[in-house]
């Protein structure tokens, strides 16, 4: 059973916090509370208001490279999504990146799901549902604990955005996913109006905003949404997240070899962001076999010199790997490659 319309809820705060405890931090597929059992009433309203359906697992692949595992979920209306399961440092602790969307509108040029189109938004139930699978799985093999959330799978979030922090709200509560909020991420390509919405709702996730180009051109060519909000209008509101939550706003970099690794774009950076302090993730692009217009990874010599520019602006630069390369499963690849099925079966927005 996956836990939906939480917040819709016309319960006791009492009785939803135990409904929520019951179905969500203890993964129990029944109304079959512990203790002062549920009026019929109450059954009866929860039956029309929680969704009782499960995600299918169409496929785990795993890496045995990164110890990642993608799984590939079949929502009840057939739609394909994906959800990853992240090892972190700590050993026994995970996190699980999850999608937000089936496909996405923003078409970034590098990215697969780009290719795929918007199909539909996911619901919050369905993050939900799929964190709380990979979660039991971790729970049920004795592997450990999933401690964190990843907003970055297929999908563009804040496009999404109402039922994406309908889902992060449930997966931080501490009735629920019990997620501590900075381990929660949210991640944007960088719509400004969601980005400053987000600011003022005061929102504790955190926030990462790919960037992959300080120059505008090259910025509108990879990430075809970037054409709406200019450079500015975007630094402008990352200016005012860090005013209002003091903290270091996360940039990140797709690193395409040849492409957006030279000077000119360190020099960008560097005009553009002026004295804002951020903290900048580099990602590296899928294998280039597995990418559409043939974009390719940055050669250690092209990174490295580009890691040196970038050191100069005297802001934390990381190097982010992305999971699943070796399996040409990351971002996307799963679903991407079962997108004629994807795109047959899903029903049009
Ligand atoms: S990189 Fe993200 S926002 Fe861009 S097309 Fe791919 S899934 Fe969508």
């Amino acid at each position: 059973m996956a836990l939906a319309q939480a917040q819709g809820m016309r319960l006791p705060l009492v009785q939803a916090r135990r409904v929520l405890v019951h179905v969500l931090s203890e993964g129990r597929d029944d109304l079959d509370l512990p203790g002062q059992p549920l009026s019929r009433a109450t059954r009866a309203w929860l039956g029309s208001h929680l969704r009782h359906d499960r995600l299918a697992v169409e496929e785990r692949v795993r890496d045995d490279g990164d110890g990642s595992v993608r799984y590939l979920l079949r929502s009840p209306d057939g739609a394909l999504h994906e959800a990853v399961r992240i090892p972190l440092h700590k050993a026994g602790a995970f996190s699980v990146c999850l999608s937000s969307q089936v496909g996405c509108a923003m078409g970034c040029a590098f990215c697969a799901t780009g290719r795929l189109g918007l199909r539909r938004h996911l619901e919050a139930w369905e993050m939900v549902a799929a964190w709380r699978l990979v979660r039991d799985e971790v729970v049920a093999q004795g592997l450990g604990r999933v401690t964190g959330a990843v907003f970055m799978g297929q999908g563009e979030p804040f496009h999404n955005y109402d039922a994406v922090i309908r889902a992060a709200d449930q997966l931080g509560h501490p009735c629920g996913g019990r997620i501590g909020g900075r381990a929660i991420t949210i991640s944007t390509v960088g719509l400004v109006p969601q980005i400053r919405r987000y600011t003022a709702e005061g929102h504790r996730f955190r926030l990462i905003v790919s960037l992959t180009s300080a120059r505008a051109e090259r910025r509108a060519a990879l990430l075809p949404v970037a054409g709406k909000w200019s450079l500015e209008e975007l630094a402008q509101a990352l200016r005012a997240h860090h005013e209002a939550t003091r903290q270091r706003v996360t940039i990140a970099m797709v690193v395409l070899g040849g492409v957006n690794t030279g000077d000119d774009e360190v020099q960008a950076l560097r005009a553009l962001l002026g004295d804002l302090p951020v903290r900048i993730n580099l990602v590296d692009v899928n294998a280039a076999e597995a990418t559409p217009d043939g974009f390719r990874r940055a050669t250690d010599a092209e990174r490295r010199a580009f890691m040196d520019g970038l050191a100069g602006l005297g802001q934390p630069v990381v190097r982010r790997y992305s999971v699943g390369q070796e399996q040409q499963a990351a971002c996307g690849m799963l679903a991407a490659t079962r997108a004629p099925a994807l795109v047959a079966e899903a029903p049009e927005v």
